[in-house]
């Protein structure tokens, strides 16, 4: 029988089957004193030999459970199996409870009075009362001892005939009764208390586990909290973090620290061409390989996209930095394969130190950015040291970035225009229009930083709507002044076909003035054609609208024959470095003879940029160029400067 639900039945069975071994010496003591007390009280009356045989079987029944008793301590209770253990109790009981029974069945020699017999029933009834009190736990063992024990006693009382031993008989069966009730009632309570002491340790159990949870769970939050989840470098917030603290502890004295700023090269084209999970694993890679060249306590972290940082401490910081960088930027220059395919990026890196280049963290930060910037600048793949004039040149970068818009709104950009002089007649052919900045704080810009600027600040289009629209206008006084053919330049850098078009840009502006579109001329550089997809659908949209084309600095850059020869050009202007002394350099004239030789097989014109003295015009003419531009003839000078120069000569030709 097993007073157990289905919940933890097997638990509660084993506690049963350790309890009940548990009380095993303690009943195992009582039986034996209450058997030698049953013999104390036969032997007056009888020496049969039966009392002898019983008392020595009981002795052997005690022995067997001492025995029983000591084996499974050997072995163990908890490892001993429950079920074995109570069937060997149950049997154990059995036996002992059928010897008691022995005596009142067979009278023990058949010599023993009323009196005596309830006496015996006295020790029987206190030996069974014992057990009771023994084993709390498992009834069946009660039973199986009590039920062979008691019920031959009453039985043997009522066979006397005796009054008294009706009222003993009658009190027996009444405490079988009772004490089979009390057997199943303490049984009952023990398993409930069992029960609720085993779910109580399951819940202290769950309650470790959730705990346990919990604990894990914060440790990947503050993981998450901390660590870049692609790559499992430190995150941005933990290297902000860092470089606050590792810059608080600096205690002066010789201290301090360099900052790596690693910014991955073109990067971008392997997402854009390879998608974005070859981007992830080339990340993971390139991260990796950082992890490995750091050493001891320098601290690397991901910022962000393909930008990274490291913390190099120590008083020569610069050198150990710099020779950091240097391997960082060979590391990441090794293949890496990435979606089957072999990407291979370059890294940037900007340094900076504390407390040489920044007073504050943030300060730190920045330096080392403007490092970064400068070492893309000086054509990336490589790594430059902060200096207090890249901060002075990026300072006026930027104000001019944020000051050119209101410059071309208000109107404060000048245009200024270079005659092109034809060379044998001496007549203008053209005029180059080339931009201005007087800057009311800054002075003079340089035309190539206004174009910069406005490139930075996504105003390139409307910086060339701007020089269009007065380029226009001196076309325009061109006409007025009886000039129908000649035409004007305006330049137009690689990078704006990229985000916008220079075709649409002209369209906007020759259109509304009902100018003629064959006199205005888009000199682009050598390195538009380069990227000849991105440019030539707006370069023959442009020929398409009759406009001229021309390839300025023609031999400065790299060129392509194929798409040299593919565009609709119109002209050659051969830069200025070839014509720079041509006269006193046979090298220089051979390179204009082929680049005239080129023109000539191409049917476009070929015009020398930057003549300066009459030596190098007059060679050129030798050469046979036909077209000239430079300060020889006229500096770039304002419209009506431009204009006055052509007047005389038109009224003397009128004239
Ligand atoms: P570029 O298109 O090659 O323009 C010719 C440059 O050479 C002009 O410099 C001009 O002043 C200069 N130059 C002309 N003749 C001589 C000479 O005999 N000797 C010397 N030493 N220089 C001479 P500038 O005006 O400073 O322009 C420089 C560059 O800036 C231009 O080179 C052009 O690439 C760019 N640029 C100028 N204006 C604009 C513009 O409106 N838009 C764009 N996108 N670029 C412009
Ligand atoms: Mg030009
Ligand atoms: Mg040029």
């Amino acid at each position: 029988m097993r007073d157990t639900d289905a919940t933890g039945d097997a638990e509660i069975y084993a506690s049963q089957a350790r309890s009940c071994i548990e009380g095993t010496p303690n009943a195992i003591g009582a039986n034996t004193t209450l058997t030698l007390a049953q013999v104390g009280v036969l032997l007056p009356e009888t020496t049969s030999i039966w009392v002898f045989i019983w008392l020595a079987m009981s002795l052997v029944v005690s022995t067997g459970r001492v025995l029983h008793y000591r084996h499974i301590r050997i072995v163990g209770i908890e490892n001993y199996p429950a079920d074995k253990a109570l069937r060997e109790l149950r049997a154990l009981c059995l036996a002992a409870g059928c010897l008691w029974g022995a005596i009142p069945l067979a009278e023990i020699g058949g010599n023993i009075t009323a009196s005596t017999l309830a006496f015996s029933a006295f020790i029987v009834v206190g030996t069974t009362s014992t057990a009771l009190t023994q084993n709390l736990s498992y009834a069946p063992a009660n039973l199986l001892f009590m039920l062979p024990a008691l019920p031959p006693m009453a039985v043997a009382l009522f066979a006397t005939g005796a009054w008294a031993a009706y009222i003993i008989g009658a009190d027996i069966v009444l405490l079988v009764w009772l004490f089979t009730n009390q057997a199943f009632r303490n049984a009952g309570a023990y398993c409930e208390r069992e029960r609720l002491r085993l779910s109580a340790l399951s819940l202290a159990n769950s309650l470790g586990e959730a705990n346990r949870e919990i604990v894990a769970a914060n440790a990947r939050l503050g993981q998450l909290a901390t660590h870049d989840v692609l790559t499992g470098l430190n995150n941005r917030a933990s290297f902000n973090q860092e470089l606050e603290q590792r810059i608080q502890a600096l205690t002066g004295d010789g201290q301090g620290m360099a900052l790596a700023i690693i910014d991955l090269d073109n990067f971008k084209v392997i997402n854009d061409t390879q998608g974005h999970a070859a981007g992830d694993q080339a990340l993971r890679k390139i991260a990796n390989r950082f992890d490995a060249i750091r050493v001891g306590d320098q601290f690397l972290a991901r910022l962000g996209g393909d930008e990274f940082a490291i913390i190099i401490p120590g008083p020569d910081a610069l050198d150990v930095a710099t020779a950091l960088a240097n391997s960082l930027v060979a590391k990441v220059g090794e293949p890496i394969e990435a979606g089957g395919h072999e990407p291979i990026v370059g890294a940037s890196v900007g340094l900076a130190l504390f407390p040489e280049h920044a007073r504050s963290p943030n300060e730190l930060f920045a330096s080392a950015d403007i490092a970064l910037y400068e070492a893309k600048r000086r054509g990336k793949n490589r790594v430059a040291v902060f200096d207090i004039a890249m901060k002075r040149t990026l300072e006026r970068q930027q104000r001019l970035e944020s000051d050119i818009a209101i410059a071309i709104s208000a109107n404060q950009l000048g245009v200024v225009f270079q005659p092109q002089i034809n060379l044998k007649t001496g007549d203008t052919v053209g005029h180059e229009a080339l931009i201005r900045w007087s800057h009311p704080d800054l002075g003079n810009v340089a035309p190539p930083e206004i174009v910069a600027a406005a490139q930075n600040a996504y105003l390139d289009d409307r910086l060339t709507a701007y020089v269009l629209e007065k380029a226009c206008d001196f076309l325009a006084r061109l006409s007025a002044a009886g000039d129908n053919t000649s035409i004007v330049a305006i330049n137009i850098s690689p990078v704006e076909f990229r985000h916008s078009s220079p075709a649409q840009t002209v369209i906007d502006a020759l259109s509304p003035r009902g100018m003629d579109p064959r006199r205005i001329e888009i000199e682009i550089t050598e390195e538009a054609i380069l990227d000849f997809n991105l440019a030539e659908a707006d370069l023959s949209r442009l020929a398409s609208i009759g406009a001229r084309i021309a390839i300025d600095d023609f031999g400065a850059g790299y060129f392509s024959l194929a798409s040299v020869s593919a565009l609709p050009l119109h002209r050659l202007k051969i830069d200025r470095s070839f014509i720079t002394g041509i006269d006193a350099s046979p090298r220089h004239q051979l390179v204009v003879e082929n680049i005239l030789a080129l023109a000539r097989k191409l049917g476009v014109v070929a015009i020398a940029e930057g003549i300066e003295t009459e030596a190098e015009a007059h060679t050129l003419r030798q050469l046979g160029c036909m077209e000239g531009q430079g300060y020889l003839f006229c500096r770039p000078v304002d419209a009506a400067t431009a204009l006055d120069r052509l007047t005389p000569k038109k009224a003397i030709a009128s004239g």
